[in-house]
């Protein structure tokens, strides 16, 4: 049976970190270092020092990197708290793609990998990037992978191009997916490279408009023209690049919803004040039933969710993959949370669409979360193949 009981220590860490969000992370939000290509790096080193100060910067860290190492199910009630305002996992150093790639480092870097790339990412002194999606090539479908690293026997010479890549401008530690083409110096196939940003061979083209502005500077669209990495930039081994993205899939996955499932309680939490105390046709608003019943869809879809998180996080806890049912959970948060935001946006009527309240800006941040890590119609074709291969 699952348990649903939160452990008092849980409950009392998650309430340092809403506490920590509410009064020192929301004032934020109106800061003008919050652009359309999302905080810029000097607003998240001074959000980051905050979380320093409080004692809880990077907590899901691996114990070995000085963190808490929380279960999968603690993670769900720690980055639900985080996610209270869409600068929280930002200023606690549990924000994408940071968080997926410091998972990823510390399960298959080497010792020196981890000392160069991982520590600093860790210590909140700089950002990481993880470039897969390209125009051309991968993106749904990673088999696609276009972008090469041919081996000469000494180096790897990578040319490609990529898109989307969240925080490519000033991220330092940079994870490269790239195919190795068949060569007689030995294995081939889609690696994972490791680098420094600043290396030749690596240029941000630029940074795309999007509607959304939660991740730290943007996304990027990246040129790789002969850039030269040496046998020791490989992350693992040669050729399983697939495999190892699936490590981070599905605990990545799970954490989306959580901080997801944090800005919704957060929106619902203003759309239930405004229902109270906003009157319309002799009574508060939250009295008619329209709005009532809004509201009640809301908390429905609210702890329904909060539920499906918890069951996917006792399958990882218990040692599965977890690879179907986060899947499942993904799509389904990913959709009904954004039916929260808009419902709340509708509760709130014309300022709803306005930045008076953060609602605006949870309900187009949100809107992206239905494509990365897998867009909805994916999770479902996975989740359909298996169905039908059931004896
Ligand atoms: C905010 C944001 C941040 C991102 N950050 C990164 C990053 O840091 N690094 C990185 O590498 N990538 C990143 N991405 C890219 C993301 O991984 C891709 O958007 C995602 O994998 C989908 O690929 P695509 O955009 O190329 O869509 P496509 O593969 O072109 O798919 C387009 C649409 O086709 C449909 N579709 C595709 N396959 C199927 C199917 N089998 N059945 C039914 N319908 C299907 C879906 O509706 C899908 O939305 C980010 C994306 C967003 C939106």
């Amino acid at each position: 049976m699952i348990d649903f009981t939160v452990p008092d220590e849980w409950a009392a860490h998650a309430a340092r970190i809403r506490e920590f969000v509410a009064e020192q992370v929301v004032p934020f939000e109106s800061d003008p270092r919050l652009t359309r290509h999302g905080p810029t790096d000097e607003l998240r080193a001074e959000l980051v020092g905050l979380a320093r100060d409080a004692g809880l910067l990077t907590f899901q860290a691996p114990r070995r990197f000085g963190g808490r190492e929380p279960s999968h199910r603690e993670q769900a009630v720690l980055f639900e708290a985080a996610g209270w305002s869409t600068l929280g996992p930002v200023a606690l150093n549990c924000a994408a793609p940071d968080e997926g790639n410091m998972f990823l480092l510390a399960k298959i870097a080497d010792d020196e990998q981890a000392e160069r790339f991982l520590v600093p990412v860790i210590n909140g002194e700089r950002r990481s990037v993880f470039a897969m999606t390209e125009p051309d090539g991968a993106g749904s479908d990673p088999a696609q992978l276009a972008t090469t690293a041919d081996f000469d026997g000494t180096d790897y010479v990578i040319n490609g191009r990529k898109w989307l890549i969240t925080g490519a401008n000033g991220a330092r530690t940079w994870i490269i997916m790239a195919r190795v083409p068949p060569n007689p110096h030995g294995p081939d196939g889609p690696t994972l490279f490791l680098c420094e940003g600043d290396t030749d061979g690596i240029e941000l083209t630029r940074v795309m408009n999007t509607m959304d502005r939660n991740y730290v500077e943007g996304h990027g669209v990246v040129t790789f023209t002969g850039l030269r990495l040496p046998t020791s930039a490989v992350l693992g081994e040669v050729g399983q690049a697939f495999r190892y993205a699936q490590l981070r899939l599905a605990p990545a996955r799970l954490t989306h919803c959580m901080r997801w499932l944090g800005a919704a309680s957060r929106a619902q939490s203003i759309a239930v004040e405004h229902a109270r105390t906003r009157t319309a046709f002799g009574k508060p608003i939250g009295e008619h039933q329209g709005v009532g019943f809004l509201l009640a869809d809301n908390e429905i879809a609210l702890q329904t969710c909060r539920l499906a998180i918890w069951w996917a996080c006792w399958m990882l806890d218990t040692g599965a993959r977890g690879r179907h049912e986060s899947s499942m959970v993904k799509a389904y948060v990913s959709e009904e949370l954004f039916k929260v935001a808009d419902r709340c946006v509708q509760v709130l009527g014309g300022i709803g669409i306005s930045d008076e309240t953060p609602i605006a800006m949870i309900f187009s941040d949100m809107r992206a979360f239905r494509l990365y890590d897998g867009p909805t119609e994916v999770h479902k074709y996975a989740i359909a193949r298996q169905v039908l291969r059931r004896p």
